[in-house]
């Protein structure tokens, strides 16, 4: 007898990914030298508690001990890696480590259109889209436009929002360094532009009422889960569209 497969009760991202590219689509992580305003001198708030950006680094992203900074070498050691493993042919270019929108539009466009240009040279063809993560207080109609317009030319480009927690007390104690409402703007900026909007939270953290050691993202726990639906709930700004 045939079992028909079991029909999952998670709207998968990679499901979705897959129906829209005809393929799986791998996001390539990449560190193209932001920074954080969080983290600079100046703003005197010290940057997220849970913060250690270079955790998340994937393996192609360092070269023994080294971190591998170049970008074009990011991009085609990261293209190469995929390739090998997962015999990965399409892509979305991950902008991942600190605000990845901190500098102006137009820094960040020549950025980005580096990026681009690495890619399309090691894999033409293959890039599908982009994933641009940053915080709700570093974004700019500017900006927002510009990601708007590599949308207009076809690519899938998903702004990432960090938000951690809806709750103004939990996002003071971890020092995020900007409310709820700094993150419902930043949502709204990026409304009607063709972009697809995700934001980032911690699970277990409102749960949890230890000291926050400098660079843990722990306690993740389940009891976080329910106030993370919530976030999209009461948000109603159309996250996790997919
Ligand atoms: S916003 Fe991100 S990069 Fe900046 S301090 Fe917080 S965790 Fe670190």
């Amino acid at each position: 007898m045939e079992v028909a497969p079991r029909k999952s009760r998670w709207n998968k991202h990679g499901d979705r990914l897959l129906e829209r590219h005809g393929q799986r689509v791998w996001r390539l992580g990449i560190d193209a030298g932001f920074s954080c305003p969080h983290r600079e001198d100046g703003r005197g708030r010290g940057g997220c508690a849970f913060c250690a950006p270079e955790a998340g680094l994937a393996a192609y992203q360092h070269k023994g001990q080294e971190v591998v900074r170049g970008l074009e070498e990011q991009v085609s050691r990261a293209v190469g890696f995929t390739r090998t493993r997962y015999e990965a042919q399409s892509f979305f270019l991950y902008f991942q480590a600190y605000s990845c929108t901190n500098l102006p539009a137009a820094d960040l466009g020549r950025i980005y259109g580096r990026a681009i240009e690495s890619l399309e040279t090691t894999a033409p063809g293959a890039l599908r889209g982009m994933v641009v993560s940053t915080r709700p207080d570093c974004l700019s109609p500017e900006k927002a436009e510009l990601l708007a317009g590599y949308a207009a030319l076809g690519l899938e480009v998903w702004l990432e929002l960090g938000l951690q927690s809806a709750q103004d007390k939990t996002l003071a104690r971890i020092n995020r360094g900007h409310d709820f409402a700094a993150f419902i703007q930043a949502a709204r900026q990026t409304e009607g532009l063709g972009l697809r909007r995700a934001c980032s939270a911690l699970c277990g953290v409102r749960a949890w009422s230890g000291p926050f050691p400098q660079g843990s993202t722990r306690p993740s726990t389940p009891r976080g889960f329910p106030a993370f639906w919530r976030i999209c709930w009461r948000s109603s700004l159309g996250m996790w569209k997919s």
